[in-house]
């Protein structure tokens, strides 16, 4: 103890390199450590250089380029008035809205009202989900960056399953047998995410349906996160719930394809045999956050139902996004670097394993190397692979290609016929600072 502490303290601990009193430093064992989301750590260094002077491209956090369709935003005006808390699970309308949606989209055919539950974000309910359900939280790497964190900080077993470059990404049934099949009475928690964060890959129907045929026959409870499924590029998102509806929690919100993260609305939609899970967690809701905010919550039930400018505002998001996607990756194969071309959301994960003893030589060995060394040296922030569960010294990096003014993207493209692809000149138009990026990376690659 050093000379100066007062007598009263008996235990002392080192934190952040000085000395202070236990009791004051008593954090739950299980975040002790914990940083900030590595999304949101790369925003905030990408902000300390822009107050800098520097220009930085943004292909770090992945917020959608676009505003909010003006229907839904006319309808959370018409509900500024709205002061009052709301029913836990959530506004009866709204849930009706998302079973409705769901029953149209042909996801979960039997829902109603009774099995959606509301709350600030998919992200706050996925946290309530795994504190809920006792079991092991089983992830395909790479996954989304909060997934294994949620499950650290409550103290949950993180089981990750294998995927690689060759097969997209994508979790196959049989590596799910696999681990299935070592204890096949464990329960399990397995969390699907597609089109993916980070990849930017989906699956077809039969690889959905043979995943679904391995979580039925071991019984797990099946997370399907879909928040970017109206984001599919061609519009043809399938929820695995089709196939194994008795099994299946799809979650969603309106945080992507509605373009409203800052607005946290998520949605859950349960099977019936899964009332008691969503019970317990309204109860854990009822305890924390009470109910979701009520202005958002009756412009979402606009967002949710049918309506032609709102379809119209996909079309041409997801054209956008889709020939954006193509056009970053083809670039960026042409500069040496391995990815997949991206077939809904806005991500890409490419690899730079070509580039390695280039790299090397400048002094990069991790994922987190490159993209501090990109940042700083190119101003392009993307977030390294080994915040979705890859290994530091594999050379893998998501970029999100959202840096541009989507609002006048979306004016732009109505003045090209549906009927033809958006040219290369309508992106360098339209989403410039992505290009720019893209170039300023080729460029930082082979200096
Ligand atoms: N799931 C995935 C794959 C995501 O990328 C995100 C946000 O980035 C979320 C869930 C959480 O979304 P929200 O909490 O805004 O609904």
């Amino acid at each position: 103890m050093p000379g100066s502490a007062p007598r009263e303290f008996s235990r002392w601990l080192t934190f952040d390199n000085e000395l202070v009193p236990a009791a004051a430093t008593s954090l739950n064992l299980n975040i002790r450590g914990i940083g900030s989301s590595a999304t949101l750590a790369i925003n905030e260094e990408s902000n300390c250089l822009r107050a800098e002077g520097r220009i930085v491209y943004r292909l770090g956090l992945g917020q959608s380029p676009f505003p909010v369709p003006e229907t839904v935003v006319e309808s959370l005006r018409a509900n500024a008035h709205q002061k009052s808390y709301l029913a836990v699970r959530g506004l009866p309308a709204l849930r009706e809205a998302v079973a409705d949606y769901h029953r149209r989209r042909r996801q979960h055919f039997e829902c109603t009202a009774n099995d959606v539950l509301i709350g600030p974000g998919s992200k706050e309910l996925m946290f309530l989900l795994q504190l809920c359900y006792y079991g092991d939280l089983v992830i395909p790497t790479p996954s989304w960056v909060s997934y294994a964190p949620q499950a650290h900080i409550l103290g949950r077993h993180v089981r990750w399953l294998r995927t690689d470059a060759a097969n997209h990404w994508r979790l196959t049934a049989s590596e799910l047998d696999a681990l299935c099949r070592d204890d096949p009475d464990r329960p399990r928690l397995v969390i699907l995410n597609y089109p993916s964060n980070p990849s930017g890959i989906t699956y077809l129907p039969d690889q959905l349906e043979e995943l679904a045929q391995v979580a039925g026959r071991y019984g797990v409870v099946l997370c399907s996160d879909e928040i970017y499924g109206e984001l599919h590029h061609q519009g043809r998102h399938v929820s695995i719930a089709r196939y194994y509806p008795t099994g299946t929690i799809i979650s969603s919100g309106l945080s992507k394809w509605c373009g409203a993260g800052g607005w946290r609305l998520g949605t859950m939609t349960f099977p019936p045999g899964q009332r008691r899970l969503l019970d317990a967690m309204a109860s854990v809701a009822s305890e924390t956050f009470t109910s979701t905010s009520s202005p958002i919550q009756y412009a979402a039930v606009t967002a949710f139902l049918p309506h032609p400018s709102i379809e119209r505002y996909l079309v041409q998001a997801r054209r956008i996004l889709a020939a954006l996607g193509l056009e970053c990756a083809r670039r960026l194969r042409e500069a040496g670097v391995r990815v997949h071309d991206p077939e809904g959301g806005f991500y890409l994960f490419p690899d730079f394993e070509p580039h390695r003893e280039a790299l090397r030589a400048r002094g990069v060995e991790t994922s987190s190397g490159l993209c501090q060394q990109l940042l700083h040296e190119a101003g392009v922030a993307v977030l390294p692979g080994s915040a979705f569960g890859r290994p530091q010294d594999e050379l893998g990096a998501r970029l999100a290609y959202v840096d541009f003014d989507g609002a006048s993207a979306l004016v732009a493209a109505e003045s090209v016929p549906l009927d033809r692809p958006l040219p290369v000149q309508f992106l360098e138009d339209h989403c410039g600072p992505v290009l720019r990026a893209i170039r300023l990376l080729k460029e930082w690659l082979s200096p």
